[in-house]
């Protein structure tokens, strides 16, 4: 079926989605944007952040629930079943060290 596209970051072709890499031991899956394997890694090296919840690596291009820490800052936790019940009022998605698509979920 030939390449599925061109990794955004060094253009290289990618020839089959997902790109899968492990990273500090949980695998990772990525759809879109498109990135290489060694880029996905090097992007992970760079911008995962960590659970607040579970203590988990949160791998960038991935939903996040977000939290108010007390001192304003935000703390991030997984988009699962487990990490998202503690209490997170907003979700987003985190990109490259940044936070995306940040949108306040209705207060129940
Ligand atoms: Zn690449
Ligand atoms: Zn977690």
């Amino acid at each position: 079926m030939g390449t599925m596209g061109n990794c955004q970051e060094c253009r290289g072709e990618v020839g089959h989605l997902p790109t899968v890499v492990e990273f500090e031991g949980q695998e990772i899956f990525l759809f879109n944007p498109v990135v290489c394997e060694p880029c996905l890694l090097d992007l992970c090296g760079k911008y995962a952040t960590v659970c607040e919840n579970c203590g988990g690596v949160i791998p960038p291009y991935t939903q996040v629930g977000v939290l108010k820490a007390d001192d304003g800052k935000k703390q991030f936790v997984h988009m699962n079943t487990t990490c998202s019940t503690v209490g997170s009022a907003f979700h987003g998605y985190w990109g490259k060290g940044e936070l995306h698509h940040f949108v306040e979920i209705e207060a129940c």
